[in-house]
């Protein structure tokens, strides 16, 4: 795609945006509809093409569409009411007069989008961005090319370019996409690229959000229903091989039960993947060999407890469980975002404090596994993350009621269900004053008028 092409797909979009043609609440209802309906024709080969860019078993795959139907389902249902301009009051300074806020979009948007969820991290933004009334292009991963091509074939086919584009290719085809001015970025990815991205609209003073990751820590105190703790942690951390924003990073065990944990943790992962793992139907692949050699270097092949096997041309990493972990090591100074989880020990609540503060960054999630209402709430209180999860993985980024994002350098902004509305709408502030009356306080000359404070 040429350069002249790139720029022209944006101005095509900001001139159909100066239309005002989105702006009806008709408009919008219709092309959720249309989007609604696009993918439910195309859910076998969204499915089909998941399987080939990552080796998504089936029902992993069905999981990504279901949030993201979830999510539309709700902006279909609900749009009417958040379009509505919301009364406010109207304080004494401003009176007599009536004030409202109005939902206006913000123009055209850009969507870039990561490759270890691509169909729901391509449509989930561009829902907010339709039910808000902009336009938008949506630049997917050049490292999933089964399932991007099919995410432009089912845009051209839902919507003119003009509203609705969807640009393939390298990171220059981004790059050359950020030389042009947007209303709004919309980033999900790693937090180096990023500051990319934050740079680049820096330059036209475009307003971001950034959903980013980092390693999110899990805390399992020694109350914990053990059982139940293990395999909600590992399902959490083995989805789609581990690459997963918010997939539990490491674990910090209190050191009571540690070596219980450890034991359930091997026997749940033989149980659900079996003793020679790469032949389950039920673990995805690394997407490529870049990352399948920077995770493979990160485990010590001396503290494995289970897994660790490894093939290159599969770009298979087995579910791997890792003991006696330390701040020191190599795993824990970046985001693993392979299925490789470390156990770390803790001792009390000051202590496992004292370790999360090492973190590289404050997390986008956390997990906490406990019984004890105190301990739960001084770590929700205390910790600076995204989210937080108690006594499961991954289900706050599910519930559409929820805000979704990070904070500091595991992002900035959040969305999901009306929050992605909100995100993709200028809150519009109005205020009618009254003609019938005429405080004339306000008009020179203020001579010995009153002081108002
Ligand atoms: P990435 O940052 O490498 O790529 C994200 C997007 O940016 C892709 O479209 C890619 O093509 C583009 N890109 C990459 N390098 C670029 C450059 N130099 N200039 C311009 N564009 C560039 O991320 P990834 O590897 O695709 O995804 C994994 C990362 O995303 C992890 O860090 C993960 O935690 C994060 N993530 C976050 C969320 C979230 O919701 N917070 C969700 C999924 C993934």
């Amino acid at each position: 795609m040429s350069t002249l092409d790139i720029n022209n797909a944006v101005t095509r979009q900001r001139d159909f945006f100066n239309s005002n043609e989105t702006h009806a609440y008709e408009f919008r209802i219709t092309q959720l509809k249309k989007l609604q309906k696009v993918i439910l024709e195309n859910k076998e080969r969204f499915v089909e093409a998941l399987h080939k860019d990552l080796g998504r078993p089936e029902f992993e795959a069905y999981f990504e569409l279901v949030i993201l139907y979830d999510d539309l389902k709700d902006a279909i249902k609900h749009l009417k009411k958040w379009m509505k301009p919301q009364r406010v009051k109207t304080n004494l300074l401003s009176q007599p007069g009536k004030s409202r806020i109005e939902y206006c979009p913000l123009g055209n948007v850009l969507i870039l989008v990561p490759y270890n969820y691509p169909v729901l991290l391509a449509f989930q933004p561009l829902i907010g961005a339709i039910a808000a009334g902009n336009t938008a292009i949506v630049k997917p991963s050049s490292l999933t090319p089964a399932t991007s091509a099919l995410i432009a074939e089912v845009i051209k086919a839902t919507y003119p370019d003009k509203y609705v584009s969807c640009l393939l290719g390298s990171t220059e085809v981004t790059n050359q996409l950020l030389e042009n001015k947007f209303d709004h970025i919309f980033f999900t990815g790693s937090p180096n690229v990023g500051r990319i991205i934050m740079a680049a609209a820096a330059k036209h003073l475009t307003p971001v959000t950034l959903e980013l990751g980092g390693k999110s820590p899990t805390i399992v105190h020694n109350d914990c229903k053990l059982d139940l703790t293990v395999k909600r942690i590992l399902s959490g951390r083995f989805l789609n091989a581990g690459q997963t924003c918010i997939a539990p990073d490491h674990v910090y065990v209190h050191r009571d039960i540690k070596e219980a944990f450890l034991e359930k943790a091997k026997e749940v992962i033989v149980d659900w993947y079996g003793s020679d793992p790469i032949k389950s139907k039920d673990f995805s692949r690394i997407i490529n060999e870049r990352h399948f050699k920077r995770v493979s270097e990160l485990i010590p092949k001396d503290r494995v407890v289970v897994g660790g096997q490894t093939d290159e041309n599969e770009k298979f990493i087995a579910p791997t469980l890792l003991r006696d972990i330390t701040h020191d090591d190599d795993i824990m100074q970046e985001e693993i975002f392979g299925p490789v989880l470390p156990v770390l020990e803790f001792s009390d609540i000051a202590d496992v404090c004292q370790q999360i503060a090492k973190l590289p960054q404050h997390p986008l999630a956390m997990y906490i596994f406990t019984e004890d209402k105190q301990f739960e709430q001084t770590l929700v209180k205390k910790i600076r993350c995204g989210g937080v999860n108690v006594n499961n993985t991954l289900m706050h980024a599910v519930n559409s009621h929820l805000p979704f994002g990070g904070v500091g350098e595991s992002g900035m902004g959040s969305y999901h269900g009306k929050l992605s509305f909100d995100l993709f709408s200028h809150k519009k502030s109005v205020i009618k004053s009254a003609t019938w009356l005429d405080i004339p306080l306000r008009y020179a000359p203020y001579g010995n008028k009153v002081k108002l404070l």
